[in-house]
């Protein structure tokens, strides 16, 4: 029996206070899934140069399969992905969810992780939950983002417990770089408690 996520804070997997746009990308957890991993992401859509190009809501339309491939030269490099994830947290905060909790998003692709027991399991969509924080890896992100995934990292271990927390980076090396360096972990860690 998979987890309910049904309280005050979650609506059957849905985070009340989140933004909610629904991914058509998305499956069901294996049966018995224990949810016991956060995966870390970012995202920038096209790749920002600077503060200004961020917000433009290419990265809602890529997870909703409503992209126009041809708006920009950079989307040719990601044509016809079909991908999501469970959150996205913009630069000014605002946190969107296109996935419920309870369903597997598509965000991490082939990965592997090895929990704190040094038990090594594949296929982490499976058993994780995806946060895409609007950056460009090896940028900071702001501090709007940070406080926006406190609040719902905190949601999250509500439901879930003995939570591990990880960058896509360290679950897919060399494949993946995000969120990379600007990624402040020690915060990360000191705002779990
Ligand atoms: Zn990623």
């Amino acid at each position: 029996m998979n987890a309910l996520w049904l309280d005050g804070l979650w609506d059957r997997g849905w985070y009340r206070f989140a933004r909610r746009l629904d991914s058509p990308n998305f499956g069901v957890r294996p049966e018995g899934t224990l949810i016991d991993l956060v995966v870390i992401h970012s995202i920038s859509l096209p790749p920002a140069a600077s503060e200004a190009d961020y917000g433009g809501g290419y990265v809602q339309q890529l997870f909703t399969n409503q992209l126009d491939w041809d708006a920009h030269p950079y989307f040719e490099s990601i044509r016809d992905q079909k991908v999501s994830s469970h959150f996205l947290i913009e630069r000014t905060g605002a946190l969107w969810q296109f996935v419920s909790c309870q369903d597997r998003a598509w965000h991490a692709g082939q990965s592997s992780y090895t929990n704190k027991l040094g038990v090594t399991k594949n296929n982490c969509n499976d058993f994780s939950v995806g946060i895409e924080l609007e950056g460009v890896p090896g940028e900071i992100f702001k501090d709007a983002q940070y406080e926006s995934l406190s609040s719902l990292n905190a949601a999250i271990s509500h439901i879930c417990h003995g939570l591990d927390f990880v960058g896509h980076e360290h679950i897919a090396p060399g494949r993946k770089d995000d969120p990379g360096s600007g990624f402040d972990w020690s915060r990360l860690k000191r705002e779990l408690g």
